[in-house]
């Protein structure tokens, strides 16, 4: 049975880029693997019914070569420290890959939000934000909305780092904000949009198994919240047929075609997509296994493993959500000829609107969403071109080093997936960065 354990995935991911890389200096792997900041709290919170319950929350900051940190805040009961700090690194990754100014972080609370009224989850994280006191600040560490948050949380947020530090402008202390309180246009459905972005460019380019665009593409979609909703709407939108949707409950399935609007109406109501009229339930294995073009995982880590990898039939996988597809599962996938596109490009349009949410709160402006998209538009189809370009070059290195027999590195001789590109390119990035800073003093 594999370990699915995101720490292990990240090593994993890493030893295999660091073999493109050229020699590192000793103890720079150290550098860039270790992180910067851990913050763990624990704190009370008066319940409804006058119980006192504890919370344990987390935050760490992996890196700060680049800029502040930035990354989401989750709530989830089965939070860990070794899960967030490796989403940390995640972020360091992908910030870096996209080219914005920040490092890695993450953070998150144990806590299961579907059991908890709205005034217990308010308690919650204003106590959570008090707790980290100066750990996160407009040009130190900046959260963002993730799994069970959103624009209502960093309202929060932002309202309790205002009341602890008054008399400036607080707003870039926390991006994913409601458009009254300073959010960007576009942020909401950002990681959808960057991801729309990232996937068109991608299959003009490559055309793989002949897809040239999304028209009449069948997509299944693991996950409906934030980022699986704002996709189906914009695959949908751009030709493709969605042909099943899951979320923490089950899944749904119709070979015409799902209808948005009702599944929206139907969640709204009832918590879940499951059991809406004329659809087909189905388990979130079988949405896995659907037989359909594309895939996104949009979801939690590890869904597609060693066990179930292997019954994938979609002809591409687009990691929408963080580490779905673990490291044995990609060689899986590899094989099958199916192409997995890397989270830390596919779902950077969140950090990239976050940061132009940024941008825009210490300027004290507001863009118009056509200008955000449009440069939402040029970062990630800027990233994905590199990523690509990455990928045939290296690619065509391990042919030629193959053909010559000359090379003994085994980790040489497999083809290169796309993630090992992404990585490849954001680690040479964060490299230079870190030579020209100079380790201090
Ligand atoms: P969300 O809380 O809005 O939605 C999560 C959805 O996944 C819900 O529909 C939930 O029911 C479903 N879900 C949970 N466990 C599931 C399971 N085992 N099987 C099927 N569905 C399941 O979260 P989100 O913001 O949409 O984030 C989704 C993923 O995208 C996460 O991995 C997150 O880290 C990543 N991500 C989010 C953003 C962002 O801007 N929100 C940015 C980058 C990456």
């Amino acid at each position: 049975m594999e370990d699915f354990n995101t720490g292990k995935y990240i090593e994993q991911r890493l030893q295999r880029a660091m073999a493109f890389l050229g020699p590192l200096r000793p103890g720079f792997v150290d550098f860039l693997t270790s992180p910067k900041k851990s913050t763990i709290v624990n704190f009370p919170v008066q319940m409804d019914d006058q119980s006192v319950r504890v919370f344990r929350g987390f935050r760490v900051l992996h890196s700060h070569v680049n800029g502040p940190g930035k990354g989401g805040i989750r709530y989830s009961p089965d939070l860990t420290y070794a899960e967030i700090s490796a989403l940390a690194a995640l972020m360091t990754w992908k910030c870096a890959l996209i080219n914005v100014p920040f490092g890695g972080a993450k953070g998150g609370v144990c806590c299961d939000t579907k059991s908890l009224s709205e005034n217990e989850l308010r308690h919650i994280t204003r106590r959570f934000i008090s707790e980290l006191g100066d750990n996160i600040g407009p040009h130190t560490d900046i959260p963002a909305p993730d799994l069970y948050t959103n624009e209502h949380t960093m309202g929060w947020i932002y309202d309790t780092y205002d009341i602890m530090h008054p008399g400036r402008n607080n707003r870039p202390v926390v991006t994913g904000k409601a458009i009254d309180l300073g959010g960007s246009l576009g942020r909401h459905d950002a990681t959808g949009q960057g991801c729309l972005y990232a996937t068109l460019r991608f299959l003009e380019r490559i055309k793989p198994a002949g897809m040239k665009n999304l028209k009449n593409q069948r997509v299944a979609i693991q996950g409906y919240g934030n980022v699986g909703s704002a996709i189906a709407r914009l695959f949908q939108n751009a030709g493709a047929i969605i042909t099943g949707i899951s979320d923490s409950q089950g899944g749904i399935y119709s070979e015409k075609g799902l209808d948005l609007d009702a599944i929206n109406t139907y969640k709204q109501k009832n918590n879940t997509v499951v059991g809406l009229a004329e659809t087909m339930s189905i388990t979130n294995e079988d949405l896995l296994q659907l037989d359909c073009d594309i895939l996104v995982p949009a979801a939690t880590s590890h869904q597609i493993h060693h066990d179930n990898a292997d019954k994938i039939k979609a002809k591409l996988v687009i990691e929408a959500g963080n580490a779905p597809v673990t490291p044995e599962a990609n060689e899986i996938l590899l094989s099958k000829d199916i192409i997995v596109m890397p989270d830390i490009l596919m779902n950077a349009g969140g950090v990239t609107v976050s940061y132009f949410e940024w941008v825009q709160n210490n300027e004290n402006q507001q863009w118009s969403l056509a200008e955000v998209n449009q440069k939402l538009n040029d970062k990630m189809v800027q990233a994905t071109d590199i990523v690509i370009s990455k990928w045939l070059s290296l690619n065509e290195m391990i042919i030629e080093s193959n053909t010559k027999e000359q090379d003994e590195d085994k980790a040489k001789q497999l083809p290169v997936d796309l993630h090992t590109a992404a990585l490849v390119v954001a680690l040479h990035r964060l490299t230079v960065t870190i030579e020209e800073r100079g380790i201090w003093p």
